[in-house]
């Protein structure tokens, strides 16, 4: 049995009390791999970005909005888990400033919004992984298997889970899981919940 940490859902990265930049992350795929985890044995702790969905039975989970806020809850829980499902959609970017206030529109003028590069949460809990294991996603448009190889290496991940655009907000989907090892596999189209059924048996045996 293990203890694994899942991050799932989109984040929220907010510009004014009232507005924010997102994206169209459902947090289907890492709720249903929390729930095959559980299925199989596993203890989970889930930090989710803001989604609309139940929590899986023995779950304990952390509710986070921003990257920052997720990475932080990821660095408390990381040092007592063996394990690392990066599945959340995680923002690249943050506006630079959040305003206090809700921001005026302006009669007639566009506007600039500066942003910042946020952190990327599984290269930093990567960076001092020691033999534990990193499983991330890659969500890819286009050069998916090349782009999904860059990314296991750039991020250390022992596993990355490729999948396209189609992806995001469905209940069906593809996947294909490539191992740092040179191993590859298709699963799929099938439900997330088969699917993520399929990864934890690939992955953690
Ligand atoms: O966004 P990208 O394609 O680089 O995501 C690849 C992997 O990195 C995913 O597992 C995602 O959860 C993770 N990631 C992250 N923090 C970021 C960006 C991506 O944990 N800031």
């Amino acid at each position: 049995m293990a203890r694994v940490l899942v991050t799932a859902g989109p984040t929220r990265e907010s510009l004014d009390p009232v507005r924010y930049l997102s994206n169209r992350s459902s947090g289907r795929m890492g709720f249903a791999i929390a729930r095959a985890l559980v299925r199989a044995g596993h203890e989970v702790v889930l930090v989710a970005g803001p989604v609309a969905l139940r929590t899986p039975p023995e779950v304990e989970r952390m509710d986070v909005e921003s990257a920052e806020e997720m990475l932080q809850a990821c660095r408390w829980a990381w040092p007592e888990c063996d394990v690392l499902y990066a599945v959340a959609a995680v923002a690249d970017y943050r506006p630079a400033e959040r305003a206090d206030h809700k921001l005026k529109r302006k009669a007639g003028e566009g506007r600039t919004i500066e942003l910042v590069p946020n952190p990327d949460v599984v290269a930093t809990l990567a960076a001092d992984k020691e033999d534990r294991l990193v499983i991330g996603f890659a969500l890819e448009s286009e050069n998916g298997e090349e782009e999904a190889q860059r990314k296991m290496k750039a991020k250390h991940l022992d596993f990355v889970v490729l999948n396209g655009p189609e992806a995001q907000g469905a209940k069906r989907t593809s996947l294909t899981l490539l191992g740092a090892d040179g191993t590859r596999a298709n699963f799929g189209p099938a439900d997330k919940n088969r699917l993520a059924r399929r990864l934890v048996e690939a992955t953690l045996g």
